[in-house]
């Protein structure tokens, strides 16, 4: 059977190209995102790339018009499926939202839930999410395995932000696919190449909403590994980033059977490994309004009481410094060095205690 998304239709040998409605316009017109397929002559795995869903990220869009060549289609077995830009409001306008959905584009994949509202004062769900509800179904339908690429902040390391996968208490067989899909995206990140650190523990990953993002919700209601890749900074890409980003998806492809040779060696970024499990955790609260002189580098290992950032006033006499509380090391600075008091300066990689897999909060299915 021809796999077929949007208008474009999978051809053995080829890269074929087509679109994909998302959402009509008010005054007419469309907008539409951009699909490529790509397909070996041998059957094989289908592996779906996405990216662009934050408006702002720029750096996957380029990692997929450089994966996908000619000369790779020679090599390969499987099929690759490519949607560069799944949020072109968003992109055109150079906002991480898309203007007529109201909140975060990556918290709209379905959560498992089945809806009960009948509220009439709760609005029925967006174009959008009703969009992003269509190829949730078509990746369900066809991954054998799922990266969605993102960027996080100006300078930030290049990275993979592993999902927990949660699972209903009681439900073994549920608790079983959970195990197995976790370790396949353990081995996908391996594969991939750049450090790989946890997203935030379950309470607040399910109060941020984190398990409707792409990724989760594709790994945790369908089994399909999947993985976030954090492409370093927003808007214009450095090309070693996207060089390592193009190298990395090569050696999934490699681990999925996709792709002869050698696994390739990331270089040009840094990759870093502790030596122990980490999720992320925003650190360096500032105690006062204050310019902030950062003192650690993304990619630098940190210890329990290593200095992290100065805070000054605008006049540039010092106020203290804030220390780590933890082992670890930088993921990233937030944009900018002008803080109001309680706001994070650090997103640090910490030591996790908590297991990959886990159980939905008691209360997730009232
Ligand atoms: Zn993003």
């Amino acid at each position: 059977m021809t796999l077929t998304i949007g208008t474009a239709a999978a051809k053995p040998g080829e890269i074929v190209y087509g679109e994909y409605v998302l959402v009509q316009h008010p005054v007419g017109g469309t907008d539409v995102a951009p699909v490529v397929i790509a397909q070996g002559q041998e059957d094989g795995p289908v592996f779906w790339i996405t990216a662009g869903i934050h408006g702002i990220e720029h750096a996957g869009i380029q990692v997929i018009h450089k994966l996908i060549t000619p000369e790779l289609v020679k090599q390969m077995r499987g099929t690759i499926v490519a949607i560069p830009a799944l949020n072109p409001a968003g992109l055109r306008t150079l906002n991480r939202q898309a203007y007529y959905h109201d909140g975060d584009p990556n918290r709209l994949f379905p959560d498992g839930r089945l809806s009960t509202s009948t509220d009439p004062d709760h609005a029925p769900i967006s174009a959008l999410e009703q969009a992003y509800g269509r190829i949730f179904e078509d990746i369900k339908n066809s991954a054998s395995f799922y990266f969605d690429l993102h960027c996080m902040s100006n300078g930030s390391l290049s990275f993979i932000f592993r999902d927990r996968i949660l699972y209903r208490k009681g439900d073994e067989a549920a608790r079983k696919r959970a195990a197995e899909v976790s370790a396949k995206m353990d081995a996908m990140a391996q594969a991939y190449g750049h450090t790989v650190t946890a997203d935030f523990a379950v309470e607040k990953y399910i109060n941020e909403k984190l398990h409707r993002a792409t990724t989760a919700a594709v790994s945790m209601l369908v089994g399909i590994p999947a993985l976030t890749a954090e492409l370093s900074s927003p808007y214009t890409p450095a090309p070693e980033v996207v060089n390592a980003g193009v190298t990395g998806l090569r050696n999934v492809m490699r681990w999925g059977g996709m792709l002869g040779g050698e696994m390739e060696p990331i270089t040009g970024i840094k990759v870093v490994d502790p030596g122990f499990a980490t999720h992320r955790r925003s650190v360096a609260r500032v105690t006062q309004s204050c310019i902030v002189h950062h003192l650690k580098e993304p990619g630098d290992l940190v210890k329990v009481g290593d200095p992290l950032v100065e805070m000054r006033d605008a006049w540039g006499r010092s106020l203290g410094v804030l220390h780590s509380e933890y082992d670890g090391f930088v993921i990233s600075r937030p944009s900018g060095i002008l803080y109001y008091p309680g706001e994070s300066t650090v997103l640090l990689a910490i030591r996790d205690e908590e297991p990959r897999i886990g159980e939905y909060p008691e209360t997730y299915f009232d």
